[in-house]
C-alpha cells in the first residue's frame, strides 16, 4: 500500500460519505414536499453514493490505481465547483430610468368599456396595444365560470376576498396626525419591522424612495389619468408567502385563492402601517393590490428584500418568487441600509430559463437579458401573460412553481440556494439537479384534497 492511500481512501470515502447523506436528506425532504419522483431518483442513487463510501475499504490492493484516480477526479471537480464568488467579476447592478404610465399595464387596460371616452382617447393615444387587448376581451376573464379552471369553490371565494382587499382601499391614505410623535425614527422603523413579522411579513426593508419607483400617471379607478405625485422620501417594503402547497397546483385555481389571500394579507399589513404612521404626525400611504403609486417589485429590491429575475418577480434568497409584497411611502426619514446588490440570481437566471420553458403563455424569454431602455434585464411579454390568465380563469403562476427557487424553505434547499449564491461555477449543476429531480419540464400537483367538489 503506497504512503498516499490512507489520504485517497479518506477523500474518495468522505465524498461518498456527503453524497449519501445529501441523497438521504433529498430523499426525505421530497417525500415531505410530496414529490415522489424526485424521492424515487434520490433512492436509486443511494446505492452508488453508498457503493462510493465503502470502495476504498473493500478494493483489491491491485486496483489501488482505482481509489487515485477517482480522488483526482473529486479533487479537481471540487476545486472547479467550489471556487468562491469573490474570484469571480461581478456584475454591475442595472438602475431602471424614467417612470412607467400606470395606463399602460394589463390591470388598467382591461378596465377600460368600449364605447366610453376613456377606452377611446387611450387607444388613440397607444395604438399599438388595441389588438392583443380586443384579443384578450373576447377571452373567459379571471375567475370566469366558462374559463379553463374553474373552479365552484376557489373562484368564489377568491372573488370574495378581492372584494375585501378592494375594501381596503379605503385605509391606504388619510389624514396626517397634527401632534407629530417625539420618539426617533429609528425606534420606530424597528417596532414596524418586528410589528410587521408578527403580523405574518417575512422581511421587511426599506428604502429610499427614487423617481423610477413611482408610476407617472394613475391608471386605475379614479385614479385614471392622474399625475402621480412622488411625494415621499422613504418606504417600508416587505414579503409574505405563498403556500407552497397552493403554488404547487399552478395554473390550477389554488393560485389564484393563494394569490387573493396573500394580497389581502399583505393589504391588511400595508395598511395598519401606514394607518399607524399618519398617527404618529407622518404622511404615509399604502399601496396594495389594485392600487399602487408605486413598482413595487423595485421598491422591494432597492430594500434589499431580493433581486429580479428573468420572469420579472422579485426573487427572495428563501422563498424565491413565491410571495407577494407591500409597500408603504412615508415621509418619516427610515433608517436605509445601503444597497448590498446580488448578482449571483441574474446569473443563475441566465442559466436556467426554467420559467421559460414551462410558461403555458409563451410569455418568457429564453435569450440572455437584454438592453431595454439603457437597461439590462429581461422583459416579460405581459399582453401574453394577460391573455393566458383569461383563458385560465387564474393568475397562472406556473412561472412561480417551476422555478427552483421557489421550492421550501428547509435545511435541503436553503443549502443548495446558499451554494448557488456562493459558488458560481456551481449554478449550471444545480440547475442540471434541479432539472433530474424534478423534471425540465414540470409537473403540476393535483389540488388539494379539501378542494373536492361534486
Ligand atoms: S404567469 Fe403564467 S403565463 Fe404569465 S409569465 Fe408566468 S407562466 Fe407565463
Ligand atoms: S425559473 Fe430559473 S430563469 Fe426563471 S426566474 Fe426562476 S431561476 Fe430565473
Amino acid at each position: 500500500m503506497s504512503s498516499t492511500m490512507p489520504i485517497s481512501q479518506l477523500i474518495v470515502s468522505a465524498t461518498g460519505l456527503i453524497l449519501t447523506l445529501t441523497l438521504v436528506l433529498m430523499c426525505i425532504t421530497s417525500l415531505t414536499e410530496n414529490q415522489k419522483k424526485a424521492a424515487i431518483k434520490a433512492t436509486t442513487l443511494l446505492p452508488i453514493a453508498f457503493a462510493l463510501m465503502i470502495l476504498p475499504f473493500s478494493i483489491n490492493e491491485s486496483y489501488i490505481w482505482m481509489i487515485h484516480i477517482l480522488t483526482s477526479i473529486i479533487i479537481i471537480s471540487g476545486i472547479y465547483l467550489f471556487i468562491p464568488r469573490p474570484f469571480f467579476k461581478s456584475n454591475q447592478e442595472s438602475i431602471p430610468k424614467g417612470k412607467l404610465d400606470e395606463r399602460t399595464i394589463m390591470f388598467a387596460r382591461k378596465e377600460l368599456t368600449p364605447g366610453t371616452d376613456r377606452y377611446n382617447e387611450y387607444y388613440k393615444e397607444f395604438p399599438e396595444h388595441l389588438k392583443d387587448d380586443e384579443a384578450f376581451r373576447r377571452l373567459p376573464g379571471l375567475l370566469s365560470p366558462s374559463s379553463k379552471f374553474y373552479h365552484p369553490f376557489a373562484f368564489p371565494a377568491s372573488g370574495a376576498i378581492f372584494n375585501i382587499v378592494d375594501s381596503l382601499h379605503a385605509f391606504v391614505d388619510g389624514k396626517t396626525s397634527e401632534a407629530k410623535t417625539k420618539q426617533s425614527p429609528d425606534k420606530i422603523a424597528s417596532f414596524i419591522k418586528e410589528w410587521a413579522k408578527k403580523s405574518g411579513a417575512l422581511s421587511v426593508g426599506f428604502t429610499e424612495m427614487k423617481d423610477y419607483h413611482w408610476y407617472s400617471t394613475g391608471g386605475r379607478g379614479d385614479r385614471y389619468g392622474v399625475p402621480i405625485e412622488a411625494n415621499h422620501t422613504h418606504s417600508i417594503a416587505f414579503t409574505v408567502e405563498m403556500s407552497h402547497q397552493m403554488v404547487q397546483s399552478a395554473p390550477k385555481s389554488s393560485i389564484i385563492l393563494e394569490s387573493a389571500t396573500q394580497y389581502l394579507n399583505a393589504g391588511i399589513i400595508a395598511t395598519q402601517i401606514a394607518e399607524f404612521l399618519r398617527g404618529l404626525g407622518f404622511e404615509s400611504r399604502a399601496h396594495i393590490d389594485g392600487n399602487y403609486q408605486v413598482v413595487a417589485p423595485l421598491v422591494a429590491r432597492d430594500a434589499n428584500l431580493g433581486e429580479i429575475g428573468r420572469m420579472g418577480l422579485l426573487m427572495t434568497p428563501k422563498y424565491g418568487p413565491r410571495v407577494r409584497i407591500g409597500v408603504i411611502t412615508t415621509n418619516l426619514p427610515l433608517p436605509v441600509e445601503s444597497r448590498n446588490y446580488d448578482d449571483s440570481v441574474e446569473d443563475f437566471c441566465e442559466k436556467c430559463q426554467k420559467c421559460s420553458t414551462n410558461c403555458p403563455g409563451n410569455a418568457i424569454s429564453d435569450q440572455p437579458a437584454q438592453s431595454l431602455n439603457d437597461v439590462i434585464r429581461w422583459q416579460i411579454d405581459s399582453d401574453k401573460c394577460f391573455n393566458y390568465w383569461n383563458q385560465a380563469g387564474t393568475d397562472c403562476g406556473r412561472c412561480m412553481n417551476s422555478c427552483p427557487y421557489s421550492h421550501p424553505n428547509n435545511l435541503m434547499h436553503n443549502l443548495v440556494r446558499w451554494t448557488i449564491r456562493n459558488f458560481p461555477n456551481f449554478r449550471y449543476w444545480a440547475v442540471k439537479m434541479d432539472d433530474f429531480f424534478y423534471g425540465r419540464k414540470t409537473r403540476t400537483q393535483k389540488l388539494p384534497q379539501w378542494f373536492d367538489a361534486n
